[in-house]
């Protein structure tokens, strides 16, 4: 590969502001006036299927198949290459902690994960860090800020911990002061009313909702020994989806068990953040998963959750489990997004994890990760596809990932995000 430089401009970080995607806009590409000037010859260019030969040129960040008449800046031969769009990590939620995060953002980046989604995050904790993000040059990220839940439901044991061990620096006195940043409860009609305001205010780019052992939330909402094991009413799902809706905002859950996923489905959400049934080893109901087809519901896989188990006498029967619930979704056709929810993945793992079950093809692996992936985190954006007036963004790869996928992340010999060539 020559990359011949014959006028460097200088590259610009462009921030852009990440304000609440609304459902049903029209996509739009993030423009880079810092950008090169590219014409990219002879490479395989990845069109959603197959990869096609052609010639492609860059400007301000965005892809066209039709030669400018302005010159090029930068001139590479991709010849012999292959060229994919970057990888996306739909689920986590490790970048809003100033420990060691240069190294968290450097995994993402080497690895060519130039898109995070952030399913629960503190504002306050985020706002100092975003000068690391939505930048042409860093990593995009996508937030719902604090997720809904019942009373004593799951984050606030989680947040409860982090505050006990002093994580949060003094920025609560007692977990009281965390609901609204750390969590909202809601436990009726009247809580969504009095405090959708303030979920707004916080600009979220997607409502998140918690459902946790819903088939038992009668059981579970009065007992403090199921404190942060369960989550909201199942009742008040749809209308919190249809206020989120009202306001232009997509839904994503987490869910437990199949029932949540039942309910989830029913109440037409726009994601799910995890593959049900992961440590409980339960079938998915083959009605839900053609429901959630209907509906064009996106889910994410976060399989890898499952070696949390390894040492449990049941790990193999979970795994087996977890293959079956895909294999239904992958039947069915449901939509099925890269994510990890794994504090040191970037998604990766989650990709060997996936690869390592053999349920998938190259082909849907691929798919899964650059396509899906990146639209579940930025549903508005010209991103996840390598067409005409799309943002710049893309890896270039020594091997057709089509034939062989092992290693992929660690084959990309170039990174380009919205027209700017990343440095290692
Ligand atoms: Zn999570």
């Amino acid at each position: 590969m020559k990359i011949c430089r014959m006028l460097l401009m200088v590259v610009l970080p462009l921030a852009f502001s990440c304000q609440s995607q609304k459902l049903y806009k029209e996509k739009t590409a993030v423009k880079n006036p810092g950008s090169l000037t590219m014409q990219l010859n002879n490479g395989y260019w990845f069109d959603g299927q197959v990869f096609v030969k052609r010639d492609v040129w860059v400007d301000q960040g965005i892809l066209s198949f039709k030669k400018p008449v302005a010159s090029m800046d930068t001139v590479i031969n991709l010849s012999g290459k292959y060229i994919i769009p970057p990888f996306a990590e739909a689920h986590n939620h490790n970048l809003e902690s100033a420990y060691q995060l240069q190294q968290r953002i450097n995994s993402y980046l080497d690895n060519g994960v130039f898109y995070v989604k952030l399913l629960s995050t503190i504002k306050k904790r985020m706002d100092p860090l975003m000068h690391h993000y939505n930048k042409p040059t860093g990593l995009d990220v996508s937030m719902a800020h604090a997720p809904l839940t019942g009373t004593g439901g799951h984050p606030i044991g989680i947040r409860k911990g982090y505050l006990e061990k002093g994580y949060f620096g003094g920025l609560f006195n007692n977990i009281k002061e965390i609901e609204s940043h750390g969590y909202y409860t809601i436990d009726n009609i009247d809580d969504l009313q009095n405090k959708w305001d303030q979920v707004l205010s916080f600009s979220p780019d997607f409502i998140k909702l918690n459902l946790l052992y819903s088939e038992e939330y009668d059981k579970r909402k009065e007992d403090s020994t199921y404190f942060g094991r369960k989550g909201l009413n199942p009742e008040l799902v749809d209308d919190i989806v249809k206020k989120a809706h009202d306001s232009k905002l997509r839904v994503s859950v987490h869910v437990s068990t199949a029932h949540d996923f039942h309910v989830a489905v029913e109440a037409g959400v726009d994601e799910i953040a995890h593959l049900p049934e992961i440590h409980n080893g339960e079938p998915i109901s083959v009605a839900d998963a053609k429901l959630a087809k209907k509906k064009d519901i996106t889910l994410v896989t976060t399989a890898s959750l499952v070696l949390k188990n390894e040492k449990r006498p049941n790990y193999a029967a979970l795994v087996e489990n977890i293959s079956s619930n895909l294999q239904i979704l992958k039947r069915e056709g449901v939509r099925l997004a890269i994510g990890s929810d794994g504090y040191f993945d970037n998604s990766v793992g989650e990709f060997r994890f996936l690869h390592g079950l053999n349920i998938f093809s190259n082909l849907e692996l691929l798919k899964m990760w650059c396509e899906n992936a990146a639209f579940t985190t930025f549903p508005n954006r010209k991103i996840a596809f390598l067409k005409e007036g799309y943002e710049a963004s893309f890896l270039v790869l020594n091997k057709n990932p089509l034939e062989d996928m092992s290693g992929i992340n660690e084959g990309i010999i170039l990174k380009v995000k919205q027209g700017n060539l990343l440095r290692p």
